[in-house]
């Protein structure tokens, strides 16, 4: 384990939630006062990235998770988000789920129920309850919201939970960090540059695109679904995958409507969708398997924004269908408008569904925070503390062994998923849907 203080110079590789939280608890605890000796590296000059995951509008916070930790974590979380430290990022609209009565899901709501059931993870003043009825449902959104057929599902809503607005809790981290004297260096790391460490083999910084070499003492690779370019042997057990995102924008009249409906999730087709933004923005998304993106001898990496060829953001035309079905189910009027945006958004996925904060096995001085698998935001409030924890070696077992390096415990992968296998990019038939280019 590594003693993260000053004098020792960090850099950390990646600016989005992961790497902004990371030095947050920094400046917060060892590097309090000392914020000049943490350096971040990333491709944008203004994390995050315009690709990145965590440059987006809004994901989900909720609290259901059938694993205790994750559920546990995730109502701290909440708790934090509510401060004002968090606050003015966090929406607390309530979430409701739903799921068809056929659905291979079937025992969803039962066991999210009896997680929120668990002593300590209750919420004062918010309740999580059974919608038992369609027009249980209606009553939980406001008038003049047409609702689709999933209102005739079983549904159930907490009043706990919401959405957070991610590029906006990220951009103000950063503005936090700068304040504190980090340095931040718009580069983009190509390769990981090496020394010896008490006779062994260690890494000691990375070599950027311009040729410019950044060293420190310690080093930490948070990149999201990028990593495995740094760490290519992380190719398969960090695996991107590409995940659809639309967009539509509300006029004034249908702002007004829909403007305080909860964040709805039909859980049998892994669709979400989310409250309108105070600019009528209202995103959807399909949790799924995803895409890949076949490259060389990796089996996925990133297709974005930023990849020639790609800035006007084209998702497959099956993709774009199939999220159009999806908002159809909820809110019929607006699967009628055409999409503002739409977006492929890349889950650094590991195959447990945990994610990764450990040390790599073979360098000291090199600590990868990544994995996202779709579902960390949600923890950006004390997700710095939890891998600074990591660091440090201090994490209750049960976390240290999910978010090992080498995972070997019986994996908590995200049962909703598992229905859905990978389907592949190439050979889609694309389109290019959205009006705008950029989210
Ligand atoms: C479609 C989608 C929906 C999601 N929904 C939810 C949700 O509802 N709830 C929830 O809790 N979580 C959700 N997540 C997960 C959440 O977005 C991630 O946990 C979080 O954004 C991951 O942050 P990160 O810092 O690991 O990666 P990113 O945000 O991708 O940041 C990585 C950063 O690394 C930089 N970088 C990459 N390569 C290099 C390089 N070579 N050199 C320098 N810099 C580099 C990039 O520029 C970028 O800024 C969702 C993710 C996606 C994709």
């Amino acid at each position: 384990m590594v003693v993260l203080a000053p004098p020792k110079r960090v850099l950390i590789v990646g600016s989005g939630e992961n790497g902004s939280a990371t030095a947050l608890s920094l400046i917060k605890g060892p590097y309090k006062n000392h914020g000049h000796l943490l350096t971040m590296l990333d491709r944008s000059a203004e994390p995050p990235a315009a690709d990145a995951a965590s440059y987006d509008f809004n994901k989900i916070i909720r609290q259901e998770y059938s694993d205790e930790i994750y559920a546990r974590l995730a109502h701290k979380a909440m708790d934090m988000w509510r401060t004002p430290e968090w606050q003015e990022h966090y929406h607390e609209t309530g979430v409701v789920v739903s799921i068809a009565k056929s659905a291979i899901q079937g025992d969803y709501i039962k066991r999210a129920l009896a997680v929120n059931a668990l002593p300590g993870m209750q919420t004062e003043g918010k309740d999580a309850y059974i919608l038992e009825t369609a027009k249980d449902v209606k009553n939980v959104y406001p008038d003049g919201v047409e609702l689709g057929e999933f209102a005739h599902q079983d549904s159930y809503i907490n009043e706990a939970g919401g959405w957070g607005h991610s590029r906006g809790a990220v951009v103000d981290t950063v503005r936090r960090l700068r304040e504190a004297g980090v340095r931040f260096i718009a580069a983009e790391a190509e390769e990981l540059l090496y020394g010896m460490t008490n006779g062994k083999l260690d890494v000691r910084g990375v070599r950027a695109k311009n040729g410019t070499s950044y060293c420190a003492d310690f080093v930490m690779l948070t990149m999201g679904a990028w990593t495995p370019k740094l760490v290519p042997e992380l190719a398969s057990k960090l695996l991107p995958t590409g995940q659809v995102v639309g967009v539509v924008k509300l006029n004034r009249e249908e702002l007004r409507r829909y403007k305080n409906v909860p964040v709805t999730r039909t859980v049998d087709n892994g669709f979400y969708i989310f409250p309108p933004t105070v600019d009528g923005i209202v995103k959807c998304a399909i949790h799924q398997q995803g895409y890949l993106n076949p490259i060389g001898d990796y089996k996925s990496l990133p297709r974005t924004i930023l990849t020639p060829g790609y800035s006007k953001q084209h998702i497959p035309q099956e993709a774009a269908d199939a999220l159009k079905a999806g908002l159809a189910r909820v809110y019929p009027e607006l699967a009628a408008k055409p999409w503002f945006n739409t977006r492929l958004c890349w889950y650094s996925d590991r195959p447990s569904g945990d994610w990764l904060l450990d040390y790599h096995p073979k360098f000291p001085s090199l600590f990868i925070a990544a994995g996202c698998c779709g579902h960390a935001f949600k923890f950006m409030p004390i997700l710095g503390d939890l891998i600074l924890s990591s660091v440090e070696g201090t994490l209750p077992a049960a976390q240290k062994a999910i978010w090992a390096y080498d995972h070997q415990v019986p994996s908590r992968v995200d049962a909703s998923r598992t229905f859905y296998k990978h389907k592949s990019l190439v050979g889609t038939v694309e389109a290019i849907v959205g009006k705008q280019a950029r989210l």
